[in-house]
């Protein structure tokens, strides 16, 4: 049965001068979903994320969220940001403000929240990704791996309605990766919508409702995880997967 659709991409276009990065792109990401997007660097797999949470304008078509266009600019364009919160790579934490400061700072300005309620939130949060203990450090004395969960909980401060997860785990030391897809894992098991790009195929197999698989700004393939690596479908998934697998 089809469930509620909250992010809708219809017909999206976009090019980067020549390069046509994002081609007919048409996406249904269902409430509750997680959908893991694969593919080729260069295929345009951070260009739709970033388009998702307006980080990118598009050419033509409509990206939707709970039915409703996405906002320009202003105050809904920062709403917008909250509701779709995003995890990138680099977790551009500000480096002279604690763990605690990192996670409450948008809950007051964004959300408007007072600074008790804020850091009461932020503290559950630092707590659900195992780091209430480092809430007065700063960001170099983490590792990376702990960096990126607190990147996760000021995420998830905002109360998002889906988060965007953009190769979280690449920046990352081996043994860091498992930190943080832990607390992705448990974040799917709670019905976070999320879209993440990632390599982990593990990731893929075990929390994934549906695999994305992208190839030259086109959705190349949109398929149960389990039907996707056991029998792709097109070529340029096949030569990918023999590659990363
Ligand atoms: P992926 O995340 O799948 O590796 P990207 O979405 O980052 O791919 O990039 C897709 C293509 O668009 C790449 O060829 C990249 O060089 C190009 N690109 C990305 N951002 C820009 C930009 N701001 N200006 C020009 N080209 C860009
Ligand atoms: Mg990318």
């Amino acid at each position: 049965m089809a469930v509620d659709p909250l992010i809708e991409l219809q017909d999206v276009n976009k090019h980067f001068g020549e390069l046509h990065v994002l081609q007919d792109i048409n996406l249904t990401v269902g409430k509750g979903e997680v959908v893991v997007v694969i593919g080729p660097s260069g295929s345009g797999k951070s260009t739709l994320c970033r388009a998702i949470n307006r980080l990118e304008t598009i050419e033509s078509g409509a990206i939707r969220l709970e039915g409703r266009p996405l906002p320009d600019e202003g105050k809904a364009l920062a709403g917008l940001r909250a509701e779709v919160g995003m995890v990138f790579q680099s977790f551009n934490l500000f480096a002279h403000k604690t763990i605690l400061q990192n996670v409450s700072l948008a809950q007051i300005k964004v959300r408007g929240r007072k600074k008790e309620e804020a850091d009461r939130r932020s503290l559950e949060l630092l707590d659900r990704v195992g780091l209430a203990s480092q809430a007065p450090k700063y960001p170099a004395q983490l590792s990376g791996g702990q960096q990126q969960r607190v990147a996760i909980a000021r995420a998830l401060a905002m109360d998002p309605k889906a988060l965007l997860f953009d190769e979280p785990t690449s920046a990352l030391d081996p043994e860091m990766i498992n930190e943080v897809l832990e607390v992705m894992q448990q974040l799917a098991r709670d019905g976070m919508t999320m879209v993440v790009v990632t390599h982990e195929m593990g990731f893929a197999r075990s929390a994934a409702n549906r695999v994305v698989f992208m190839a030259d700004g086109r959705v190349v393939e949109d398929r149960s995880p389990e039907e996707f690596f056991t029998n792709p479908r097109s070529d340029r998934a096949k030569d990918f997967l023999s590659k990363i697998l």
